[in-house]
């Protein structure tokens, strides 16, 4: 039977690269999205029959289990989930709304609890699988204006340990991954930014999607690796 992966935030950016790689594996994949319907499907239909576009906030614990439910019943069993969807909003901590802050936290940081928890069960029925957690260097080392997007990003990787060490015992393996900074959407609304990270880069370049998601294909296929964070692009950690 193939192998079920869902890609959460699969409308653009590394989301859909993820997606279109696993599916050029052979995997089923599932890509979620919120706003994007249009861009999800048309990734869908690249990928062709073994591919489904679901629209859901991770951020809803309601919405995540819908959307668990909905895939599992489909394909009859769940072996990866990439935890990809996120957003930011920049400002400086004095200036920081407060709505603003708890809408990054429930997204990037509650999205991610809400389907560990509800994938979870269905990745046991499986026989064990992969999680995969996409953090931020931010989250490591801060940066100025993304107070709410690295804290969110940072507590990323606690969840990711406490996950690893719960779900262990039931062949579930939990990574985390720094993609490096990627000119996609996200990383495109700061030019100052993208110049910075070229510049603290030893190689001296951006990281990319389709590098990225090699890397989570790979990290796909291992058995042996839990409880890490791998930081995919030449700055020092
Ligand atoms: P992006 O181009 O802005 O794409 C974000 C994706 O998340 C979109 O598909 C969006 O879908 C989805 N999304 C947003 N809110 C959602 C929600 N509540 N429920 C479901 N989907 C939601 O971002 P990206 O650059 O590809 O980033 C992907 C991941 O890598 C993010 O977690 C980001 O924090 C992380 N990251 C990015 C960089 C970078 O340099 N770009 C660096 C480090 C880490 P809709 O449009 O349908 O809402």
């Amino acid at each position: 039977m193939k192998a079920v992966a869902v890609v959460t935030g699969a409308s653009r950016g590394l989301g859909r690269q993820t997606a279109l790689t696993l599916g050029r594996m052979g995997y089923r994949v599932a890509l979620n999205y919120l706003g994007s319907e249009e861009e999800a499907e048309e990734v869908a239909r690249e990928i062709g029959e073994n591919a489904i576009a679901i629209k859901a906030d991770v951020g809803d614990l309601e919405q995540a289990e819908k959307m668990a439910d909905k895939i599992y019943n489909k394909w009859g069993r769940i072996d990866a989930i990439i935890n990809n969807a996120g957003i930011t909003k920049d400002n400086l901590l004095i200036k920081f709304d407060e709505k603003e802050w708890d809408e990054i936290l429930r997204i990037n940081l509650k999205g991610c609890f809400n389907t560990i928890k509800v994938f979870s069960p269905f990745i046991i029925k499986s026989g064990g699988g992969h999680i995969i957690n996409i953090s931020s260097y931010s989250g490591v080392k801060g940066k100025e204006g993304q107070a709410a997007y690295s804290a969110s990003k940072a507590a990323l990787l606690g969840l990711t340990y406490t996950a690893a060490r719960e779900l262990g015992e039931y062949n579930i393996r939990v990574n985390a991954i720094l993609p490096g900074y990627m000119p996609t959407e996200m990383g495109k609304t700061s030019e100052k930014a993208m110049e910075k990270a070229k510049k603290d880069s030893f190689l001296g370049r951006l990281s990319n999607p389709e590098e990225v998601s090699e890397f989570i294909a790979h990290l796909l296929t291992t058995k042996n690796i839990t409880g890490q964070v791998f930081c995919l692009d030449s700055r020092i950690v």
